[in-house]
């Protein structure tokens, strides 16, 4: 058995983190392939490594004073090296890092160092082989990530290679630069190396018990969600949960191969299970509930628009021209309505409804700002009856209008629009319906 482990930033941030790590790591004799984040924060004041890397290149680039930050950086390494009782001089690294960010390098590579010294650190204690993701993952020149090209060269460097570390987050383009993933893109690094391995499973560990059923910000203490698709997985990060970088999906789904959540600090806990399906039965009808505020409608309507073939092209080459991306596009006899992100649609919005009018002639355009979009999603909802009414019965109790409602055809995803200052209540209204009343 083959497992590829991740670890997050909080759970690297200091020698105790680390030694957490070990443990983990060596109580599974499958988890032979590492990818480290640089360290995160200690505490709630603390910096994240990656952060001051970035500070610490900026100042040297531009012929500021960066030294007081070096020495910081250099130091949160030490602690851990100290704290690890390793054998591990990096002077000649920092050294050589210090004239690279004089000879301006680049932003993606002063922030590669976190994880590359950290992977350093990591393979020392482990007693791994460490292996420089410069050297397996690759990007082409415009910095986009290339996926056959990486997984030939890691599935032939990592067969000669029974344990390793490999630190998250970089590659290298043709050129030799290096280039990054966005922010927390070690969880990509994780999930291209158990695709390229053929993993069994690819744990992906930090400071959370796992995906919870809603944003602890608005429920407290919610449930943990035990096993969730990729596809309610994409759903639920695309409207706001986050736990997992979102590209991370890609590379395993297309393998079959499932991602396991784990807590560094609860290794008791049985996290959350990303899985391509399964049999095993969600505990409650919804998986999970999540939602973002501030977008804007864009109500179109024209007497016999239904007989108007072409209509509704029209009216989105509009948004397209002028690069406004739509979330939803809910329809009606002869009217139609688009939902657009308030801050994207408002510096175009003169131009977007001056462009419908000449496109299609509507009888009226109509726009509402402030609104909120909560998707309410789970496997557990097809074929069952009565989860709309739920939600609905949920929200009129909670005394909130609903502005829209969208459910496509795979039964899956109901979406339902509120006004911004219902937002929190409503997905509160929606939780306790579901969780806290079949708890
Ligand atoms: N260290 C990087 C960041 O802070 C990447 C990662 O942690 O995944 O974004």
């Amino acid at each position: 058995m083959k497992t590829v482990v991740k670890f997050g930033g909080s759970s690297l941030a200091s020698a105790r983190q680390f030694k957490k790590v070990g443990d983990i790591i060596r109580s599974d004799k499958s988890r032979r392939y590492v990818i480290p984040s640089a360290p995160g924060k200690r505490n709630d004041k603390d910096e994240k490594v990656t952060d001051m890397l970035y500070q610490c290149y900026d100042a040297a680039s531009q012929g500021r004073s960066y030294k007081k930050i070096l020495e910081k950086i250099i130091a949160r390494y030490q602690e851990i090296i100290d704290g690890l009782d390793l054998n591990l001089n990096m002077d000649h690294e920092f050294q050589r890092i210090e004239e690279d960010f004089l000879a301006k390098k680049g932003r993606d590579y002063a922030a590669s160092r976190g994880e590359y010294l950290n992977g350093m650190v990591m393979a020392n204690y482990l007693g791994y082989e460490f292996i420089d993701a410069a050297e397996v993952i690759f990007f082409d020149e415009n910095g986009s990530f290339l996926a056959e090209a990486t997984n030939t060269e890691l599935a032939e460097r990592l067969a000669t290679a029974d344990k390793a570390v490999i630190p998250g987050f970089y590659g290298s383009a043709p050129d030799g630069s290096i280039r990054t993933f966005s922010r927390g893109g070690s969880d990509v690094t994780g999930s291209i190396v158990a695709r390229a391995i053929h993993a069994d499973l690819y744990e992906n560990w930090t400071d959370v018990s796992g995906f919870l059923v809603a944003d602890p910000r608005i429920v407290p203490d919610p449930q943990v969600i035990e096993t969730i698709t990729y596809k309610e997985l994409r759903e639920l990060s695309y409207m706001g949960a986050s736990v997992l970088h979102e590209d991370a999906i890609f590379p395993v789904r297309e393998e079959g191969i499932p991602i396991h959540i784990r807590n560094t600090n609860k290794p008791e806990d049985k996290g959350t299970l990303i899985v391509e399906n399964t049999c095993r039965k969600p505990r409650y009808t919804v998986t999970g509930i999540a939602g973002k505020k501030g977008f804007c409608s864009v109500f179109i309507e024209k007497a016999m628009m239904n007989g108007e073939v072409g209509f509704g092209r029209k009216v989105l080459e509009v948004f397209e021209k002028q690069g406004i991306s739509f979330e939803h596009m809910p329809s009606g006899i002869d009217t139609m309505t688009v939902f657009v992100h308030q801050t994207e649609f408002i510096q175009h919005e003169q131009s977007v409804i001056s462009g419908i009018h000449r496109a299609v002639q509507p009888d009226l355009i109509d726009l509402e700002s402030d609104m909120a979009l909560i998707a309410v999603v789970g496997r557990g909802m097809k074929g069952n009856r009565g989860t709309a009414a739920r939600i609905f019965a949920a929200l009129s109790h909670a005394r909130i209008n609903i502005k829209m409602i969208d459910q496509g055809s795979s039964e899956t995803n109901i979406i339902v629009g509120v006004k911004n200052d219902d937002f929190e209540r409503a997905i509160k209204a929606v939780y306790d319906i579901f969780i806290t009343a079949e708890l």
